[in-house]
């Protein structure tokens, strides 16, 4: 990481696709660009494609790829060819001085230019048990979930009353055997052509002045519970899929004041159509300021843009200082590890990180150190933001903590045993006592705080 007195070339806030490819590009243009990636504020490090499942659009991928997946190949990218990161949400940004200032997590940064990739969250009905189903049936992304095996030929709903609502209702009858939508107000907002095409169409039902209020369902959507409000009247309508059109909300928060919003927060570049600001040197690049794409391939073409633009005007500026290379071509990216579950004929009991059920039965009843367990599912964003984390934590104490991972969707009945009703799912035993659990993703030095914790009270 650059020391206090350094200014960088350039910094990167947000590492979704925008955010990697402005950065894999500047990387190659050796500009040494630093990227935060975000960690909770506006989103989880890797963006909104780490809540997905199959991503099936973007280009390059024939057969599809997981969202963080794909996540985790442009993070590797952007990194084998220079990248530096940080694991932190930026705070605060201040344009009004050169070189720019930002404030992330205590640590005090200065960049002569800025790329803005933090991207929009899609609203949500925050209702009970959404998370259960989020990818099981709700989705936030008609165009990208709709085609999905299973919405096809089953009864969808849609809610929303706006042009995206419509949209996604019209395109859904293509899939689904009928679609519902759910309307809050006694009619819609959308344009009139678009208004008249789905009251014009007979695979859609709309619900009037109706509101979600209850989800059910097992491992998948079943039905939702609406409820009519000017009646208060309740009805379960089964569905398979539940798609969000409510609106989405920029993460511009940082910027407010700085550079132009528009009224529904989005950013206003300062020509449209370019990545640049009102502010030269300050750079933007997709969903922040997208209010109709909103695509992962179109926030990685904006990015691409953005890191061009960028290096031009740091060259004009005579503002870069160029990094060079040793070799012109970068080590090959690190392959992930690939860990089996251990059998009696793989467990190891000095192993820092090991998979399955059987090795955390052995380590459980036979190890004297603390024993991290942690609960992770294939399809899992989270999970994949979290498990470097620990790793490198587990690896930092160097065998006074061993690591288990348990696939819930391979092993369910350790989950249950466990009482795990998500991942990932974090607990740390020690002397066979639960010490800590937690869910969801923590910040290295917290894992490491927790660890260091349980191990001086061992001591
Ligand atoms: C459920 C779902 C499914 C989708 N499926 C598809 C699909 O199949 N195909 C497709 O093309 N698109 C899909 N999309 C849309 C796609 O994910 C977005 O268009 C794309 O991710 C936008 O990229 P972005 O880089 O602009 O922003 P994001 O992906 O939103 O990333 C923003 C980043 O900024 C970070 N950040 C926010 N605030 C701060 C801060 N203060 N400091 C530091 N970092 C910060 C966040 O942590 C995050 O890393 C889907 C979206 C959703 C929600």
């Amino acid at each position: 990481m650059a020391s206090p007195s350094t200014t960088e070339n350039l910094v990167v806030v947000g590492s979704g696709p925008a955010g990697y490819t402005a950065a894999l590009y500047a990387a190659r243009a050796n500009l040494a660009p630093l990227l935060i990636t975000g960690f909770q504020e506006g989103g989880i490090p890797g963006g909104q494609l780490m809540t997905t499942t199959h991503v099936e659009n973007f280009p390059g991928f024939p057969q599809g790829i997981l969202g963080p997946e794909l996540m985790d190949r442009m993070k590797a990218q952007a990194v084998r060819w220079g990248t530096r990161l940080l694991e932190a949400d930026a705070n605060q940004l201040d344009l009004s001085q050169r070189p720019f200032t930002i404030q992330a997590q205590g640590q005090h940064l200065r960049s002569h230019a800025l790329i803005l990739a933090t991207g929009a969250r899609a609203n949500r009905l925050h209702l009970p048990q959404e998370e259960c189903f989020w990818s099981r049936g709700i989705s936030a992304c008609a165009v990208c979930d709709g085609a999905t095996p299973q919405f096809r030929h089953e009864p969808l709903a849609v809610v929303g009353g706006g042009d995206s609502a419509c949209e996604e209702a019209h395109a859904l009858t293509k899939y689904g055997s009928h679609v519902h939508l759910i309307v809050r107000r006694n009619r819609l907002r959308a344009s009139k052509a678009m208004a008249d095409r789905v009251l014009a169409n007979d695979q859609i039902t709309l619900h009037w002045e109706h509101e979600i209020v209850a989800l059910q369902g097992d491992d998948w959507l079943a039905a939702i519970e609406l409820r009519h409000r000017p009646n208060g009247a309740t009805t379960t309508l089964p569905v398979r899929g539940l798609f969000y059109a409510i609106g989405h909300t920029p993460n511009t928060g940082l910027i407010q004041g700085q550079l132009p919003l528009d009224g529904d927060g989005y950013l206003v570049p300062q020509r449209p159509g370019q990545p640049d600001t009102a502010v030269s040197g300050v750079f933007w690049a997709g969903d922040l300021a997208d209010r109709r794409w909103r695509q992962a391939i179109t926030a990685a073409a904006t990015g691409c843009q953005a890191a061009l633009a960028a290096e031009a005007w740091l060259t004009e500026q005579n503002l870069a200082v160029p990094v060079s290379r040793k070799t012109p071509e970068p080590e090959p990216a690190p392959t992930p590890p690939k860990v089996s579950p251990a059998t009696e004929e793989t467990y190891s009991p000095t192993a820092l990180w090991q998979q399955g059920s059987y090795a955390l039965r052995r380590l459980y009843h036979d190890s004297p150190d603390p024993l991290v367990v942690i609960y992770t599912a294939p399809g899992c964003g989270p999970c994949h933001v979290l498990k470097p984390q620990l790793r490198r934590v587990v690896e930092e104490l160097a065998g006074r903590v061993h690591a288990v991972e348990i696939n819930i969707e391979a092993e369910p009945h350790i989950a249950q045993q466990a009482g795990v009703s998500g991942t990932p799912t974090t607990q740390v035993f020690y002397n066979k006592e639960l010490r800590q659990q937690w869910r969801g993703v923590k910040q290295r030095r917290m894992v490491r705080a927790v660890l260091e914790k349980v191990l001086s009270l061992g001591d």
